[in-house]
């Protein structure tokens, strides 16, 4: 009992960011008690909320999302966006999920049940019930402060979309009423969409759970408290700063790894926890492996992790919808039970959650709004890991005879889809949902990639530092992300992201035609009298020369300036450059030898180039068959990954 008291005074002491230092504007204090009931596959809920409205306005109206009505039934606004299947799982028509507000009420004050409503801001669905409005009886002044206390019930869904059980098996993301984020003098609390993740405050989080004592439990932030309880259960007390969510798990199956993770430079002491389900337990080492690089990588290149756990959640099989999830500190990874070491789908999924756990996590853009921000970023991010841990050339696949590095990977998923809208628009706007993937994770990243090559590889690293270190804990936009790169670059890159982000066109440069005729000799008319056969024969044969053009084209409605690599028969280049202006463009020279080859972008810069294989051209022509064959496997394997969220 004492020590309960003792953890309760330290929980409100960091609730008040007393104890620490604050990174970030901590708009939210949560405290919930949740209990666990296997059974009924429902968690009770009891939440106080401290928000403090961070505007300059007095606020009289609060809007909470209620994520899991999301799975109420068939006509929420996700079920009917989805068709009631989220990467290829379906949704279980006997099991739907719910959240159930009971109570909620100012602390100390006016009971406000009577004054909630369920609004649709995104598309007017008055069956949708995923965002709740409450009227304050008295607006909460400008750095005022406003403490609720919420009483509600979680049914979970059966996992098909990142939160739910199987069995035994519970994830619990997205399951209590979260406020939505004051953001320019509105509320920003969209709906639950098909093709959208979240959005939200910085904060403090206190949760107790509750669950069976044969449940291991892991959740979002360090523990600093673990009751047995007379009733045959236990409840272990959670806390985390300076996030914006909390999700936890339960499972009887798991076995849990702890490994202590430490870094000299930059600074990172952590603390790994793995909570791996048995039927994979031989896989262990595959994703302590994976997430030891995704530390060192992520705290390298951009920022020393700063949390003092990172839990790893392996669903339990048939629970592959909950995998490949990321929250606050924790993330789901994804495999299954037979999983070849050449296929790098474990590694993948674990290097890429963790990622967000900086795209997302410690940067926190809205992901409703513009998804490239932390899925593009973050696929940008992982492929660079990948190929250091793995091999460039082999980080996807790696079987004799079958290698696949992750960037002609996501060069090969953008080929042929996401003609039909930009990288920059709200989630649930793209015509569908491999429009809206191709475009904020493969596109978006090769968009970066891009970038670096043109920019140069040390000039990228310190854009992606800036950002890091200047956005940590805030919420930045597309406009702040280029700004920076226009900033440390010293360059105006309004030609660049204004064609990439904002249009669905395509960038394809490629060379058209080669020639190389013989110049022969004069015929026909001309003003000066042509010599004669007899002063031809005297004279010493001339070198033959020839017209050799270059016809250069532009496939696509991109412009991006191009520099071409001309190579002639004696060994000799040039090199070329060209505005990309128009349509085609030709180069002509005149020479005693033959153009033998003609190339754009020789560099490889514009991994956006949607098809290399006109990039160049040699006078006689060769054929390959390799990439036909390589599309193959990549459909394969797209179809695999895409069975998790990422
Ligand atoms: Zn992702």
């Amino acid at each position: 009992m004492k020590k309960t008291a003792l953890l309760f005074a330290a929980g409100v002491l960091i609730l008040n960011g007393a104890l620490f230092g604050a990174l970030s504007r901590q708009v939210v204090a949560y405290d919930i008690q949740a209990r666990l009931l296997p059974e009924t596959k429902t968690v009770e809920g009891h939440e106080i909320l401290t928000w403090t409205n961070d505007s300059s306005n007095p606020v009289s109206e609060l809007r909470f999302h209620l994520y899991m009505n999301a799975f109420r039934n068939n006509r929420s606004t996700f079920m009917k966006e989805s068709g009631g299947s989220h990467r290829g799982f379906k949704v279980d028509e006997k099991n739907w999920g719910r959240i159930t507000v009971r109570k909620i009420a100012v602390r100390d004050g006016a009971d406000l049940t009577g004054a909630v409503s369920f609004v649709q801001p995104d598309d007017d669905n008055a069956d949708d019930r995923t965002v709740m409005s409450v009227a304050l009886p008295a607006p909460v002044e400008p750095q005022g402060k406003i403490t609720l206390v919420i009483d509600f019930e979680t049914k979970l869904p059966k996992v098909f979309a990142r939160s739910g059980f199987v069995g035994d098996f519970f994830m619990v993301g997205q399951w209590f009423p979260k406020i939505g984020v004051l953001w320019n003098g509105a509320w920003n609390c969209h709906q639950y969409h098909a093709s959208s993740e979240f959005f939200a405050d910085y904060g403090a989080f206190r949760v107790a759970i509750t669950a069976p004592e044969r449940f291991v439990v892991g959740a979002t932030g360090r523990r600093v408290g673990e009751t047995k309880n007379a009733d045959g259960t236990k409840t272990y007390v959670h806390v985390q700063e300076d996030v914006h969510d909390f999700a936890w798990t339960a499972c009887p199956e798991f076995v849990e790894f702890r490994e202590k993770f430490a870094l000299a430079e930059p600074h990172v002491e952590t603390e790994m926890i793995l909570l791996v389900h048995r039927a994979h337990v031989a896989q262990k080492e595959r994703y302590a492996r994976a997430l030891r690089n995704g530390l060192e990588f992520y705290s390298k290149s951009y920022g020393a992790y700063p949390y003092e756990t990172i839990t790893l959640v392996d669903p339990a099989p048939g629970g592959m919808g909950a995998g490949g999830m990321e929250y606050p500190t924790l993330f789901t990874a994804d495999t299954t039970s037979y999983m070849p070491a050449g296929l790098r789908m474990p590694e993948l999924v674990t290097i890429h959650e963790f990622g967000h756990g900086f795209w997302y996590g410690i940067v926190g853009s809205n992901e409703f709004e513009e998804a490239w921000l932390d899925e593009g970023i973050n696929s940008y991010s992982e492929a660079k890991a990948m190929d250091k841990y793995y091999g460039a050339d082999r980080s996807i696949l790696d079987f004799p005879g079958l290698k696949i590095g992750e960037i002609p990977y996501q060069r090969m998923s953008v080929i042929g889809s996401g003609r039909f809208d930009p990288i920059v628009k709200f989630s649930w706007k793209y015509v569908s949902g491999s429009s809206y993937s191709s475009n904020v994770y493969q596109k978006a990243s090769l968009m970066l990639q891009t970038l670096e090559r043109r920019l140069g590889e040390d000039v990228m690293a310190r854009i992606m530092k800036t950002y890091y270190e200047r956005w940590k804990f805030r919420h930045p936009t597309t406009k702040d992300f280029v700004s920076v790169a226009e900033e440390v670059s010293g360059r105006d890159l309004a030609w660049f992201f204004g064609q990439v982000l904002s249009s669905p066109d395509r960038l394809d440069y490629g060379i058209i035609a080669l020639k190389a005729p013989e110049i022969g000799d004069p015929e026909g008319v001309f003003d000066a009298k042509p010599a004669d056969k007899a002063e031809k024969a005297a004279r010493p044969a001339a070198p033959k020369q020839y017209r050799n053009e270059v016809l250069v084209g532009r496939f696509g409605e991109w412009i991006f300036p191009q520099e071409i690599l001309v190579a002639f028969s004696d060994g000799s280049r040039v090199r070329e450059t060209w505005d990309g202006r128009d349509r085609w463009k030709r180069f002509v020279y005149v020479k005693p030898v033959k153009v033998v080859s003609a190339e754009v972008d020789p560099g490889h810069k514009d991994l956006l180039d949607g098809n290399f294989t006109n990039n160049s051209m040699t006078l006689e022509p060769k054929r390959g068959a390799v990439t036909k064959y390589a599309l193959g496997f990549v459909g394969w394997f797209q179809a695999l990954l895409s069975l998790v969220s990422l």
